[in-house]
C-alpha cells in the first residue's frame, strides 16, 4: 500500500490555545489547594489512590509523529535540568512508599537514555520493587531488550501506527518502521509479555490500517490497543471532530472480527475485547469520548522532574529543587502527597473553557 498525497491532518496549521503551566514549589501554593491530610498512601482529594506512576526520562525521540510533536518542535530541555537516574530511582523509592506498585519508564523515547539499563536495574533493587514497564517507539529495542528484560523490565508498550513503510514515515517523518517491527519481535524474543502496541488512528490518514494492525498483533501474540487521538501536541490544532472514535474503530473491527467484552477493567484505561474467542485481544483507549478519569490512579513525573497528576493539567509540582536540595523523604512525600491532592476531578476535554497543557505530550511523557 502507498499514499499518494500526504493526508490534510499531516498539513501545518497555527494555533496557540494552549494554557500556561502553573508551577508549584514547597511553600508557595500557587493552586492554594488545601493541603493533604497527612496519610500513607497517595490520595486525591476524591477518594482516588494513586498506585500508578508514569515517570518520562527524557523529552527527546527520534520521530517527529505528527499527532505528538508540535509545530514549534521545541528544544529538548537542557541535559543538566533532566533528572539524573539517582533521582529517578529515589523519587520512584518515595512513591512506592506511599503506595505505588506499578511504574512505567517513558518520554520522549526512554531508549534515548544510555543509563536506561541502570534506572531499570535500580527501580528493581527497590526492597518492594513495582512491575516496570516501558512505553516506546520500538527504535533501538532490537539491542536492548534482553539487557532490559535482565536488569528486571517486566513489560512493554510499543507504538505502532501502520505497518506500511511509506505511511509510518509519512506519520514519524522518519524512514524506521523496519527498526521499530525488529524491536517488536526482540520484546517478544525477550519474553516481555504481553507485548502491547498502542496505535493513534487520525482521519483520512491512517484509519484504515486499523485492520491490518490488528492482523499483525494477532499474528505476533501483542495486544493491540487503540488510543483516541488527545489534544497534547501535534501539528495542527486538536479539534475534536477530527478524531478517529473508539467507537468507529470497534464498528470497523467488528465487519471482521467478533469481540467478547472482558470484565474486570479496574483502573487500566484500555476497555478490552477478545477477538475471534481469543486468545487475542484488543483494546481501546477511550480518553476522549468515554473518559476515565473516576477510576484514574496515574501520576506522571516529566523528566525534567515535574509532578502532574492529570495529563491535561497545567499545574505541576516541582520534584527536581527538593532532589537537587537534598531533601528528606518525609519532604519528598509531601511533594508528591500534595501533587496527588490537588488532581482535578476530571480532564475537561469536554469543558467550555478547556485549554489543552502547554506542554506537549512527547514532553509530559505519554
Ligand atoms: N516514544 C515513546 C513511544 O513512542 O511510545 C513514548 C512516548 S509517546 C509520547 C507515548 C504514547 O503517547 C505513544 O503511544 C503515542 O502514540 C501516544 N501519543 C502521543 N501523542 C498523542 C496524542 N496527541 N494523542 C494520543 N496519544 C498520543
Amino acid at each position: 500500500m502507498s499514499v499518494a498525497a500526504a493526508p490534510a491532518w499531516l498539513d501545518e496549521e497555527r494555533l496557540d490555545e494552549s494554557a500556561p503551566v502553573v508551577r508549584v514549589r514547597q511553600g508557595l501554593d500557587a493552586t492554594r489547594q488545601a493541603r493533604p491530610q497527612p496519610s500513607a498512601q497517595l490520595v486525591d482529594s476524591f477518594g482516588r489512590v494513586h498506585r500508578d506512576l508514569r515517570v518520562s526520562v527524557t523529552d527527546r525521540c527520534p520521530l517527529r509523529c505528527a499527532y505528538c510533536v508540535p509545530l514549534d518542535d521545541p528544544r529538548p530541555l537542557p541535559r543538566r535540568d533532566l533528572m539524573t537516574a539517582g533521582e529517578i530511582v529515589k523519587a520512584v523509592r518515595v512513591a512506592v512508599e506511599l503506595g505505588v506498585t506499578r511504574v512505567r519508564l517513558t518520554g520522549g523515547e526512554p531508549l534515548q537514555r544510555p543509563d536506561l539499563p541502570d534506572i531499570v536495574a535500580g527501580i528493581a533493587a527497590l526492597p518492594s520493587p513495582p512491575q516496570i514497564a516501558l512505553t516506546t517507539c520500538g527504535i533501538g529495542l532490537d539491542r536492548l531488550a534482553r539487557r532490559l528484560a535482565r536488569a528486571g523490565l517486566g513489560r512493554v508498550n510499543v507504538s505502532l501506527d501502520t505497518v506500511d513503510r511509506d505511511r509510518f514515515k509519512l506519520i514519524t517523518g522518519r524512514d524506521r518502521l523496519a527498526d521499530a517491527l525488529a524491536g517488536i519481535d526482540a520484546a517478544c524474543a525477550a519474553g516481555l509479555r504481553p507485548v502491547k502496541l498502542n496505535a493513534v488512528l487520525l482521519p483520512g490518514g491512517n484509519e484504515d490500517d486499523a485492520l491490518s494492525l490488528v492482523e499483525f498483533a494477532l499474528a505476533r501474540g501483542c495486544e493491540l490497543r487503540f488510543i483516541e487521538y488527545m489534544p497534547l501536541g501535534g501539528r495542527r490544532p486538536w479539534r475534536r471532530d477530527q478524531l478517529v472514535t473508539a467507537d468507529a474503530v470497534l464498528d470497523r473491527l467488528r465487519a471482521r472480527y467478533r469481540l467478547t467484552p472482558l470484565p474486570g477493567r479496574g483502573h487500566s484505561p484500555a476497555a478490552r475485547w477478545l477477538v475471534d474467542g481469543g486468545p487475542g485481544v484488543v483494546g481501546v483507549i477511550a480518553a476522549v469520548t468515554h473518559p476515565f478519569c473516576g477510576d484514574c490512579d496515574r501520576l506522571r513525573l516529566t523528566a525534567d522532574g515535574q509532578l502532574r497528576s492529570c495529563l491535561f493539567g497545567n499545574v505541576e509540582h516541582d520534584l527536581l529543587g527538593p532532589l537537587r536540595r537534598g531533601a528528606d523523604d518525609a519532604e519528598l512525600a509531601d511533594v508528591l502527597r500534595g501533587s496527588v491532592w490537588a488532581k482535578p476531578p476530571g480532564h475537561g476535554i469536554d469543558q467550555p473553557g478547556f485549554h489543552p497543557p502547554s506542554r506537549p505530550m512527547s514532553a509530559i511523557g505519554g
